[in-house]
């Protein structure tokens, strides 16, 4: 083991142990204290993460995956990731700092943001981070003026136009516009060792990585010809988090797989990357948010014999939690998340149209609407699944703002294995094997939790 992660950041769970469980415990032990200050519970399943590791060597062998710190900076995913060895890439000086701090080596973080603060160049070029992206002449000069020795990366734009986050509007060198910035870099002694591109979220197309790896070729001859030595070619982010994705995985790993063969074979000395965020921590968190607030609308008004009745009034719930904190998915990634109850309702409840709003006093703040929930009160929790990327905002996490809890949890199948792979010539790789799913104890079960009440062991 590298040191980065250790038995006392995580409750360590057995088989049979839920995720509910567990945030069932967390949320009763905890709500009495914490009544105000607290907004949501996370619970983080730190044996899910490691999962998806193996399955992205068993589908990428060729890829040297890089974690986006951006979408969920939490200390038990960083040191999770940093045990399984990954890079990390760092969008500014805070998030730079953080990777530092649980104690990654320079060489192992990509300052990936094309358009940074003189500051955050400052900052990477006096700590020895040598990666920097960029994607404009802007952009080159100040790095020329505060970092010359850097090793610059140039991020290309991509065919993103149906993703449903577009980060090309922003990001993102065209093609033409290529040849110029490298001449630049050139006359100004600056070293373009690379290209990058992202192809955005929720991408419908996997075939657009293999144009934007065609495309990168392109600007790998550009660069050869001006007396660049590149050799790194980084294919950015956006692959789905979500199990039940419309394109899986699997499938945009063998567009990738064939587009490298062809442009970037095996033993052409380019040294393939990915920056990926919400592929390792989407599916591995889960949030319980109370009730806060609840009011009951009648939407007609009701005859004697109605007014008991279910169709006829919806209930208005408000939540600590909204769109412009957590759940701000809603509005960037049009989810609609779907809340699980912590208490099972029983069959013969009757169920009334609902809908959940966040706190801010304004009518953007949704949440959800059209749920056909049983009658719920202030103070009952809800759960809602998938919440692990871009879900916490770093200010948070570093503690400025109280406002979640998160508690780390690994089962031991997870641990033994995450420990397994880190043994040279012990695995050997056995990628089948080592996919199985881990669990945490994601399966429902009635069983409850038996022995001691848990106390929660890595708390932020
Ligand atoms: N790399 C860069 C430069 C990004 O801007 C982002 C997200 O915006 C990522 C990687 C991570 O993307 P994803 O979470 O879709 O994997």
């Amino acid at each position: 083991m590298a040191g980065y992660l250790s038995e006392s950041d995580f409750v360590m769970v057995e088989e049979g142990v839920s995720t509910r469980d567990l945030l069932e415990e967390l949320t009763l032990g905890a709500s009495q204290a914490t009544t105000g200050k607290v907004a949501a519970f996370f619970m983080a399943d730190l044996g899910a993460v490691v999962r998806k590791h193996f399955c992205f060597l068993k589908y990428l062998p060729r890829v040297r995956p890089f974690y986006a710190v951006k979408c969920n900076s939490s200390l038990g995913v960083l040191k999770v990731l940093a045990e399984l060895g990954l890079g990390f890439s760092c969008a500014n000086k805070a998030e730079m700092e953080l990777v530092r701090h649980i104690g990654v080596p320079v060489n192992k973080i990509i300052c990936a943001n094309p358009c940074k603060q003189i500051a955050q160049i400052k900052y990477a070029a006096k700590h020895g981070v040598q990666l920097l992206s960029f994607d404009n002449e802007v952009e080159l000069a100040k790095v020329v003026k505060s970092h010359p020795s850097a090793k610059m990366v140039l991020c290309i734009a991509t065919q993103d136009s149906h993703s449903l986050s577009q980060l090309s509007l922003r990001f993102g060198a065209s093609l033409k516009s290529c040849r110029l910035l490298l001449e630049n870099a050139k006359k100004s002694h600056v070293e373009v060792v690379g290209v990058s591109f992202h192809i955005g979220n929720g991408c419908p197309d996997p075939q657009a990585y293999a144009q934007s790896i065609a495309d990168a070729r392109l600007v790998f001859q550009m660069g050869a010809e001006l007396g660049h030595t590149m050799n790194i070619l980084d294919l950015g982010g956006g692959f789905p988090g979500l199990e039940g994705a419309k394109v899986k995985f699997e499938e945009i790993a063998s567009v990738i797989n064939s587009a490298l063969d062809l442009y970037f074979p095996e033993g052409c000395g380019v040294d393939i990357l990915a920056e990926l965020g919400r592929y390792y921590v989407t599916s591995a968190f889960t949030v319980a948010v109370s009730i806060a607030a609840k009011k009951e609308v009648l939407l007609d008004q009701p005859s004697r014999e109605e007014e008991t009745s279910s169709a006829l009034k919806t209930i208005v719930y408000h939540l600590d939690e909204g769109v412009y904190g957590i759940f701000n998915s809603v509005l960037f990634d049009d989810t609609c998340p779907t809340p699980t109850l912590q208490k099972k309702p029983s069959t013969d409840q009757p169920l009334y149209n609902s809908s959940l709003w966040g706190p801010a006093v304004d009518g953007c703040d949704c949440v959800a609407e059209g749920l056909w929930l049983p009658q719920l009160h202030v103070g009952d929790w809800l759960v809602f699944d998938n919440m692990g990327a871009y879900t916490m905002d770093t200010k948070f996490l570093l503690g400025e703002i109280q406002a979640y809890r998160i508690t780390y949890a690994m089962s031991r199948v997870a641990w033994e294995a995450l420990r397994r792979q880190l043994l040279p010539a012990e695995d050997d790789q056995d990628a089948e094997g080592v996919c199985k799913p881990l669990s945490c104890g994601w399966e429902i079960t009635d069983t409850l939790c038996v022995g001691p009440v848990f106390t929660p062991a890595s708390i932020m």
